[in-house]
């Protein structure tokens, strides 16, 4: 009996079972919002977790990874640097002013954008000899005072001034909505980000991604027309440490 428990444990918590379940579950909304599997990349968020636990699912294929915490996110940048192929660098941590040169230089996408100051410094920030810095207006849907985001009346005028930066590219939108436990709650406010990115498509036709849906919500984000889902804890299991 006791073993049979230990067996239970170390099958649910090796990262392939985890994984082959995000993608069935990915597949399996894919299949209800008739829309491609390819459509939708999943970024697994690795904040907390250790350079091993990222290389182990990267060596099963999995090549996005997002990071909140600047300071433990850099090392782990660097330590996975030489990896073939190249690990993609998703920051969705809250950005400081102070703080965004790190983020210019070692990430590949910023997913947290919520004023012109920071775009600013970013784009000022970003090496001109490599690839643009990706972005993501992140947008406040709730009235959650604790939750960053430009507000959708203020979503226009953002975008416009952030579009304008060289050495950054907007690719869409990202939120993170007030919590619900059902469905059809999740997907009101993923619908919101949606029509807020085709009315950002009238004038940018070029966006092409919503940053949306996480462990507890991807499917109703995916079924919403998510491009980009957040995935921490149904990746990697509970987070045991607290960040720094
Ligand atoms: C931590 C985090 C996630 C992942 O959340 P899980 O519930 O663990 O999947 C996604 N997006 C952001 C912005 C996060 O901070």
């Amino acid at each position: 009996m006791a073993r049979y428990l230990m067996v239970t444990v170390s099958l649910t918590s090796d990262p392939a079972r985890r994984l082959a379940a995000i993608r069935s579950q990915i597949a399996a909304a894919a299949t209800r919002a008739q829309r491609p599997v390819e459509s939708i990349t999943l970024v697994a968020v690795s904040k907390t977790q250790p350079a091993a636990a990222i290389a182990a699912l990267a060596d099963l294929g999995q090549r996005d990874f997002g990071e909140n915490y600047l300071q433990e996110a850099i090392g782990k940048i660097q330590a996975l640097a030489d990896r073939s192929p190249k690990l993609v660098w998703h920051f969705i941590g809250q950005l400081q002013s102070n703080k965004t040169r790190p983020v210019a230089e070692h990430f590949d996408w910023v997913h947290t954008v919520d004023r012109l100051k920071i775009a600013e410094r970013l784009s000022q920030q970003r090496s001109p000899h490599g690839p643009p810095l990706q972005v993501c207006l992140q947008v406040k849907l709730g009235d959650e005072p604790t939750k960053a985001g430009v507000t959708p009346t203020e979503l226009p005028a953002l975008l416009r001034a952030v579009a304008a930066l060289p050495r950054l590219q907007v690719r869409g939108l990202m939120a993170l909505p007030p919590a619900e436990s059902d469905e059809d709650a999740q997907r009101r406010w993923f619908a919101e980000l949606r029509q807020l990115l085709m009315t950002c498509q009238q004038e940018f036709p070029g966006l092409d991604t919503l940053s949306m849906g996480m462990s507890g919500d991807l499917t109703a984000a995916i079924l919403e027309g998510s491009t980009l889902i957040r995935v921490g804890t149904a990746l990697f299991g509970e987070r045991l440490q607290s960040p720094s």
